[in-house]
């Protein structure tokens, strides 16, 4: 099912769509939640971002085509670093160009959300227990700065530079997803989810033996090859099979203030 986070007369909801038609969940999405029994049009609310969680860790190249066209050796085990969730921002929200870049780029993502809090997983825990669901996710990078600096953390971390949503999708196998961006309409990243270089799976474990993971904390899976800059007036979006499609337009910091 698709689980929506959604803004409906000042109240910060959840709730599953069928039919264009949202049923708000009573109780924790985390937890265990009822579906309520009345439904409000798709249309008539703001989506919000998923989830707002206590870390987001994105994964450096995990995928072979991006490593090359990035002149990066395969890495032995998972290059993880951290993006801040005061990032953060959902579907159709702007996507702000930092006066300190001169280049920005979409880097379209599986993202997966953690459901319950979980440290140190040995390799034979279910996995699915863990997991409540997977969104679609913009790394958004300026990528002049992570080479000046070096490492990740400026270049990654503006506000902004997480878009991710619409929804969280449930029931889905991770291992080969679709996944896709488009610039202007225009199609610049394609590659399954199959081709990455440590499985979804494989990175849980993996970070859960360095930091306790709580629920609605994100783990963005890394990017396939085709990376390239945004402009303001851009509009990036990132799809997502058996999640949908998170849309975003950039803007320049200045005219953002004016609007
Ligand atoms: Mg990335």
């Amino acid at each position: 099912m698709k689980i929506y986070r959604f803004l409906w007369e000042q109240k910060e909801l959840y709730g599953v769509l069928r039919e264009g038609l949202l049923y708000p969940l009573r109780g924790s999405v985390f937890e265990s939640s009822e579906i309520e029994d009345y439904c409000i049009p798709i249309g008539k609310v703001k989506i919000l971002p998923p989830v707002t969680p206590t870390k987001i860790i994105g994964v450096g190249v995990n995928y072979r085509d991006h490593a090359q066209e990035m002149g990066r050796t395969l890495p032995e085990e998972p290059l993880i670093f951290l993006k801040p969730p005061s990032a953060i921002i959902g579907p159709n929200e702007a996507i702000l160009f930092p006066r300190m870049a001169h280049r920005i780029d979409y880097e379209g993502e599986l993202a997966v959300i953690i459901k319950k809090e979980v440290h140190d997983l040995d390799d034979e825990a279910d996995l699915k227990q863990v997991i409540l669901g997977y969104t679609c996710f913009n790394d958004v990078t300026a990528r002049d700065l992570q080479l000046k600096d070096g490492q990740f953390t400026r270049a990654k971390s503006f506000d902004t530079f997480a878009p991710c949503g619409p929804c969280i999708a449930t029931d889905l196998d991770p291992s080969h997803l679709t996944l896709k961006t488009f610039l202007n309409g225009k199609l610049r990243q394609s590659a399954s989810t199959s081709q990455m270089i440590f499985p979804v799976y494989f990175l849980i474990r993996f970070i859960s033996r360095i930091m306790t993971l709580y629920p609605g904390d994100i783990i963005t899976t890394g990017t396939p090859a085709g990376v390239g800059p945004m402009n303001p007036g851009d509009r990036v979006d990132v799809q997502i099979e058996g999640i949908g499609t998170l849309s975003n337009i950039v803007l320049r910091v200045r005219e953002a203030e004016k609007a």
